[in-house]
């Protein structure tokens, strides 16, 4: 039996659904909000995920799954969504687009060598939105709140944003010296990894999993005392709008975020009981310059989708799913069998959620299977009926049947099942299909 690779999984089932709701959830919202859905490439030349999002990340010097094709490329599997909506940005022009910001969102799969656990796959999946053309402190609001209200539409009431700011150049460069200057003294206590980050990228310490519960970590200088005027009233102009859209956050000094290139605003989602993170974002208005584009300034969130359904799944938050179907079409022998064929064609394509049978088995297997899928109606199908133009209905919740004529099936259905999905236009649908039932000719 061949398994799958270690840090994938398989979503089916029940997990699948709230998979798909979650994207549905994100669509809408994202489509409120006038993002417009951006695809981009699983994988891109190495350069890009080196020179956009750091070489002294631990992304891009641990995790990454690079590879040469046969053409002899080096090519890596995207560990993230931003650099891949940066280089499309910039290789078509889109910085000429006169009605910018543009606003743009993703979904998909992103790839990191991590040590699988819990939570932590290598094969991951995100969605995630990008601004780029604005420095307005609105933009950093909106996505904020936007991703805030993702999580507040599926049911998720416990989150909360911790935000922080790593100012401009200039903040970061006199807040780097404290640190160094801080550090210096318990450099040999440090982590292996910390060492590094001492001299390459001293912020980072700051959220290091494993030093940052050490005792004299309280006391290290935070980032929010160093920012100079300008940093200082784009973040206070940030919090104001946030007050104002009502999006429960904390400043919280500790967050520096993963990669290199962030500045201003940062920010993660965390469930506010058990600390787990939902996604991240922040400012990064210098990513275009670096990727040789014109300097724009931008801002983006990506969001784990593994873990929001997780999430939902644990917390049995799912009662938006739908877990039942509409009808469920019953026969016996062939000239049944058509009809069943036929109506359940004839439904679906009036909207409404149809399940037959394909193993020719007996009625009380049948009934079963229409139990199996909690159907809201059976259609029994019977020959003598299906001559004088009748099928039965049976309520499978109160057990109440009553006969029906074929051609007001779908009347039937439209009055008795309140589906707000339904998303064909039924009149005009019915006055096409007048002959319905006489699929036996
Ligand atoms: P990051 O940009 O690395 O902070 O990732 C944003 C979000 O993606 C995280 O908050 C997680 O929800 C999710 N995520 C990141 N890495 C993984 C992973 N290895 N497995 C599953 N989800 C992940």
């Amino acid at each position: 039996m061949i398994i799958k690779p270690k840090g994938t999984v398989d979503i089916t089932g029940k997990e699948a659904k709230v998979w798909k709701y979650v994207e549905e959830v994100i669509d809408s919202v994202m489509e409120k909000y006038n993002y417009n859905y951006i695809r981009t490439p699983i994988f891109e030349s190495s350069e890009l995920f080196h020179r956009g999002i750091g070489d002294s990340t631990d992304i891009v010097t641990k995790e990454t799954y690079d590879f040469k094709d046969r053409g002899d490329r080096n090519l890596t599997l995207r560990p993230e969504g931003t650099a891949g909506v940066v280089r499309s940005f910039v290789e078509n022009k889109m910085y000429g687009n006169a009605n910018l910001p543009i606003k743009v969102y993703y979904n998909g799969t992103m790839y990191r060598y991590e040590r699988p656990q819990k939570g932590r796959l290598r094969e991951l999946s995100q969605y995630g939105v990008e601004c780029l053309g604005s420095s307005d402190p609105m933009m950093d609001a909106e996505v904020i709140s936007l991703s805030f209200n993702i999580n507040k539409m599926l049911g998720l009431d416990d989150v909360v944003v911790h935000i922080n700011s790593l100012g401009d150049s200039d903040s970061r460069n006199s807040y780097r010296e404290a640190l160094k200057t801080y550090f210096k003294p318990y450099l040999d206590d440090l982590c292996d990894d910390c060492k590094e980050r001492f001299n390459k990228n001293p912020l980072r310490i700051i959220d290091c999993k494993i030093d940052s519960n050490k005792s004299y970590f309280k006391d290290a200088p935070k980032i929010l005392d160093f920012l100079n005027v300008e940093s200082k009233e784009h973040f206070d102009k940030v919090c104001e709008y946030l007050d104002l859209l009502e999006v429960k956050y904390v400043v919280d000094p500790y967050i520096v975020r993963g990669l290199d290139y962030y500045n201003h605003t940062v920010f993660e989602l965390k469930t506010e009981s058990t600390n787990l993170a939902l996604g991240g974002g922040g400012r990064y208005d210098k990513l275009v310059g670096n990727l040789d584009g014109p300097e724009t300034p931008c801002v983006g969130y990506a969001g784990g989708i593994d873990r929001l359904v997780e999430l939902l799944m644990n917390e049995k938050k799912f009662s938006n799913v739908r877990d039942d179907i509409d009808a469920f079409l019953m026969y016996v022998n062939e000239d049944e069998k058509k009809y069943a064929i036929y109506l359940a064609n004839l439904l679906r394509m009036s909207g409404f959620v149809v399940e037959t049978e394909y193993n020719n088995k007996s009625l009380k297997s049948q009934f079963k299977r229409a139990d199996y899928f909690n159907s809201k109606y059976l259609i029994i199908l019977n020959s003598n009926d299906l001559n004088d133009g009748l099928v039965t209905v049976k309520n499978n919740k109160t057990k109440e049947e009553e006969k029906i004529m074929i051609e007001y099936l779908i009347y039937y259905f439209d009055e008795h099942i309140s589906d707000d999905n339904q998303d064909v236009d039924l009149e005009s649908y019915c006055h096409s299909h007048d002959k319905r039932g006489d699929c036996n000719e």
